[in-house]
């Protein structure tokens, strides 16, 4: 209902929900028994993922035992070590029949002491639970149409799926949308926005002198990036919400004798869109340019590796919840709430990931879903949540993922006009959002993401 209240238009509640939540999901039944027929073998998947964590690029017994579970269901084809890749995998299933393609991207990366305390394996439980439930349902209904899961590599930080879209992984299989989930602690929702980052390293290069004996013949490189970091403090009182400016000094110079001629650090800087990035990146630029100017040091900035913010999918986020609620156990307070604003509201994070790449090249879905924390209560990149993720209640959990995203993509199969809707919400929630980077020239800034990918710099995503 609309009210026109002081030239405003008041939308009420029940407008704001989307009107598919009230009817019964026509596949659920059919999806459920697809996954529930495999789910011991799924389950063995996950707990080999899990109890045998590998980090980015290294993903090799996940690749494996991923890959072999794939081929061995009917009808797949699989394309292990794809792309130039060595872990990145495709696997196929075609109709036969020209239609929608729907894809799935499977995570696998684990973090550096602490194991699986991201939950990839559970990503990677309903990402391979539902690809494999929409091929059964297209083949026993004869849909036309096709299914692509890609195994992307080193989300972590090392931007896998930026590599796979950068190889035209996607375009090649004519992908017209993707379906990925992520595990926390806090409640499940299906529109997920995140944060668009980038890493910089910062070096200033000085003179050396006698500390004390001539310090007016020294240029302190140290002095520099101090003068930096404080500007950066000052800036941060006047940032928008969801702007984040970290960083850490690597090298602070040799010997309190000595005029420190080096003095270099890695920075992170996140806010809540790209555009937004680019601006608060001039900002902080000035910042380090004033620590050159105040010293007379010379300034070096290597942009690295970045992520773009996650772009969520109001028409896919709408079939996932129907499908998604309608698996809960009844009555449940998990439910994903009908009206989008809260859950789009309640899906917001801090934290960063290469989906959001993948959200800007084409629709995609990221729901968020909870398990049950660890004892400690803590959240993901926590030890506590590396125990969490490995039980088999949080692995029941992502094949109700699984089987709601396996959902989302038969209605897109299945629902007349609802790819055009889907593609229609995709252009206009990404148009404006695109900018050209005001960061400077690229002659300016080494653009080096090698450099940044390395553990020279520790990311957190
Ligand atoms: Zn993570
Ligand atoms: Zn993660």
């Amino acid at each position: 209902m609309r009210l026109d209240v002081d030239d405003f238009v008041v939308v009420t509640r029940e407008d704001a929900a989307p009107s598919a939540l009230q009817s019964a999901p026509r596949y659920l039944s059919e999806l459920n028994d697809a996954i529930d027929r495999i789910t011991e073998r799924l389950r063995e998947v996950n707990k080999k993922i899990h109890d045998n964590p590998e980090l980015g690029y290294e993903e090799f017994i996940a690749h494996d035992t991923l890959t072999t579970f794939m081929k061995g269901i009917d009808g797949w084809k699989v394309t292990p070590s794809a792309y130039g890749l060595k872990t990145a995998w495709v696997a196929v299933w075609d109709s036969g029949k020209k239609g929608p393609v729907v894809s799935f991207n499977c995570e696998m990366d684990a973090l550096e002491g602490i194991g699986h305390a991201c939950g990839h394996n559970l990503i990677a439980t309903a990402a391979l639970s539902g690809a494999v439930a929409t091929a059964e349902v297209m083949r026993s209904n004869k849909l036309a149409g096709k299914v692509v899961l890609f195994g992307t590599p080193a989300e972590e930080g090392g931007g896998g799926k930026i590599k796979l879209l950068e190889a035209g992984a996607y375009k090649d299989h004519k992908v017209d949308l993707n379906l990925i989930s992520h595990p926390g602690i806090t409640r499940n929702h299906a529109l997920t926005r995140t944060s668009a980052y980038t890493a910089l390293r910062v070096e200033y290069f000085g003179r050396e002198a006698h500390a004390a004996a001539s310090p007016w013949l020294g240029i302190n490189a140290l002095d520099a990036l101090i003068t930096a970091y404080n500007g950066l403090s000052v800036l941060r009182q006047q940032t928008m919400p969801g702007d984040v400016i970290q960083g850490n000094i690597t090298d602070g110079g040799a010997r309190p004798n000595i005029i420190h001629a080096y003095a270099a650090g890695n920075f992170v800087v996140r806010a809540n869109t790209q555009a937004r990035l680019e601006e608060l990146l001039v900002k902080v630029r000035h910042c380090f340019e004033a620590g050159a100017t105040a010293t007379g040091a010379r300034l070096e900035m290597a942009r690295g590796m970045a992520y773009a913010d996650h772009v969520p999918n109001r028409p896919l986020g709408a079939s996932y919840a129907r499908y998604f609620n309608a698996l809960l156990p009844s009555p449940s307070n998990q439910t994903i709430p009908a009206d989008q604003d809260l859950d789009e509201m309640l899906g917001r994070s801090g934290a960063s990931t290469d989906q959001g790449d993948v959200s800007y090249a084409m629709p995609s879905l990221s729901p968020g879903f909870a398990i049950v924390p660890g004892p400690q209560g803590n959240g993901p990149h926590s030890p506590d949540f590396e125990q969490a993720s490995g039980t088999r209640d949080a692995f029941e959990r992502a094949l109700r993922v699984g089987k709601a995203l396996a959902g989302t993509a038969v209605d897109v199969l299945t629902v007349e006009g609802l790819l055009g809707k889907v593609k229609e919400a995709w252009e206009k929630s990404i148009k404006g959002l695109l900018r050209p980077s005001g960061f400077g020239l690229a002659s300016e800034i080494r653009l080096d993401i090698a450099n940044c990918m390395g553990s020279a710099n520790p990311l957190v995503i």
